[in-house]
Formats: C-alpha cells, structure tokens, sequence
C-alpha cells in the first residue's frame, strides 16, 4: 500500500516527520522531487534513508497527468488581464496582467512597486470592459507601507467613489514569514465567498531575508519561498485570480546571488514567476519596466509615470 502521508513513509518517526514539515515539506509530492543529500540535512538522517524515503514518496505521490492542448486551450480562454492605467506598459504585458499566473516586480527601494501595487488594487474592482476583474483584492502587507489615502487619490482619479474602492481592499499585515506563508494558505478559506481577483504579496522577499542570515539558512529559505510560490500559484489558478508580488535587489551581496540588481530569492522565485519585471528610476518621476521573462513575450521595456493621480504612461 502506498503512503497517504509523510508519517506512513518507511523510515519517518513523528519526530522526523516534524523536522520535514518545519522545513516546509507538507506533502509527499515535496518530498519526492528532493534530493537525497538535502532530505538527509533537512530531517537530520542517514542519506541511504533519505533515499528509501524519497523512493516511497515518489510511489506515493500524486504527479498528475497529461493533458491535451484543446483543454489547456478552453482553459486559457478564462484567462482575464487586469490594466494599469499605462497604455505602454499594458501592452508590454500583451494586453495587463494576466489571471492564473504570477507576477513579480523587482527594483530598488522607491522604484514604483508598490505605487503599481495600489493602482491594481483600485483597478481590480472596476467592471471587465473597463479592463478591471470585477472582484476584491486581498493584500498581504509585510512592509507596513499600505496607505488608503493613495487608494483614495487614484480611485478618485478615476472617478470611483473611493469609499467603495477601499471596501474591495482586504488587507493583511504579515509580522514574519511564517505568518505571510500561513496567511497564503489560508487564503481559500479567509475569501468565505469573496470574489477574490487579485493577490498581491508586497513584499514577497523582505521577511524572508531578513530572518533567514547566512548560508546555512539559504536551502531552508529557498525551501520555504518555494511552497509559498506554489500556494500562491494555486490560489492564483483556483481563483483565476492575477497573483502579483514585489521583490527587492540585493543592494549588498546576497550569500548566494551576489549580482546588486540581481532579485532576491534567485531561481526559486523567478521560475515559479511567470512573468519578472525590473523597474527602475528615470528622469521627472519617470519609471522605466522591463519585462525579463515570459513564456510567450519578447523582452522589452516600457515606460511609466507615478504621479498623485497613480501610474500613467
Ligand atoms: P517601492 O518600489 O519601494 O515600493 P514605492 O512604490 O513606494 O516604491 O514608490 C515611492 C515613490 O512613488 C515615491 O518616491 C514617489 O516618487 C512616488 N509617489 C508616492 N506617492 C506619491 C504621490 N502621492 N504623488 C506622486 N508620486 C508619489
Ligand atoms: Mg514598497
């Protein structure tokens, strides 16, 4: 019989069983696609044991199936793209920003995220004709930078009552990484019947550098920012929901990427990204976006404007 869970594996106690779970392998599939070098660090065992447990896993495991073009297709078709006000930078993104996929804004400090963030947010609500998703936007806010006043000037901008902008708007401070991850995993059931369109994770990165310090803690971040990707990715698919998180360079050398306009979180973050964006400043409050990744567009820039009003070309 195979596993149904990370406790019925051969060779895991309740005591290992926790040290995986710590470590962010809540479910057989985490486990099947580790290595054994890192399963054996991770839970503190032999590696001839981490390979019997991986190979259960894997027997274990729910891998999914194929699927056809036609019904990838058909469910493409649902996809929505949000607008950000900037002609220029909507077309960058062939069209907004789509639904069921992630996408990150990486830059300095006071390069626009969160500024873009604010202005999807009010869009988010507005009718589909009018490039919105008509729905309501949960915000997880790990910076303490969320400012209603800002949502109250670009909403009226727009001429949206800014009241009913901000109704939309369900914010939630995140104390530490745990807390964001938990906040993400619980996101289905805090959405009761909300129509969730629009997840915004801003920062992604900021508590995960700063609690996890050195190269020791490096495979556990990376484990950890993984899954949260992956919960976010599904919340975004489940929802058709527009996933959109922030990311900050490493202004001084990160243990492992140490290129300054390099995002944190290196390849974890930008292959479960679908699409990265790097902003940066340019003259008269002027931003300039590039899009660096994407499964179906050309690298190219945009450029945009941050004013009272929100983002503009
Ligand atoms: P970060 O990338 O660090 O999240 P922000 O999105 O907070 O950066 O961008 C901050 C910048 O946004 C400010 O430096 C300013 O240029 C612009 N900004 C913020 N509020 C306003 C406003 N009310 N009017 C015009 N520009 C603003
Ligand atoms: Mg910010």
């Amino acid at each position: 019989m195979p596993a149904n869970s990370i406790e019925e594996l051969p060779g895991v106690g309740p005591a290992t069983a926790e040290k995986l779970r710590d470590a962010g392998y809540v479910d057989l599939m985490a486990i099947a696609v580790e290595s054994p070098k890192v399963l054996s660090e991770v839970a503190e065992i032999g590696e001839s044991t981490a390979v019997k447990i991986i190979n259960a896993a894997k027997q274990a495991a729910d891998v999914g199936g194929f699927e056809t073009g036609d019904v990838i297709l058909e469910r493409r078709r649902n996809i929505n793209k949000l607008t950000s006000c900037s002609k220029a930078f909507d077309e960058l993104m062939g069209g907004g920003l789509e639904t069921q996929a992630i996408t990150e804004f990486y830059g300095e400090f006071g390069s626009g995220k969160t500024q873009i963030c604010f202005q999807l947010a009010v869009n988010a609500g507005r009718p589909v004709d009018e490039g919105g998703l008509d729905g309501n936007v949960f915000i997880i806010d790990t910076e303490n930078t969320f400012r209603p006043e800002r949502i109250v000037q670009m909403a009226a901008a727009l001429d949206i009552d800014p009241e009913e902008a901000l109704k939309k708007i369900h914010v939630a401070r995140a104390f530490n990484s745990h807390h964001q991850m938990l906040l993400v995993e619980k996101a289905q059931e805090l959405a009761h019947d909300l129509r969730v369109r629009l997840m915004i994770v801003d920062s992604l990165t900021a508590h995960f550098r700063a609690e996890y310090v050195g190269r020791g803690a490096l495979a556990e971040r990376q484990q950890n920012l993984n899954k949260h990707m992956h919960d976010l990715l599904r919340f975004g698919d489940l929802n058709n929901a527009v996933v959109a998180v922030t990311n900050q360079v490493s202004a001084k050398p990160d243990a492992f990427f140490g290129d300054p306009t390099r995002p944190i979180g290196g390849h974890i973050v930008g292959h479960a990204a679908t699409y990265r964006l790097y902003l940066r400043k340019s003259k008269g409050g002027k931003r300039i976006a590039r899009l660096i990744d994407s499964p179906n567009l050309p690298e190219a820039e945009a450029v945009i404007s941050v004013s009272e009003d929100g983002i503009r070309d």
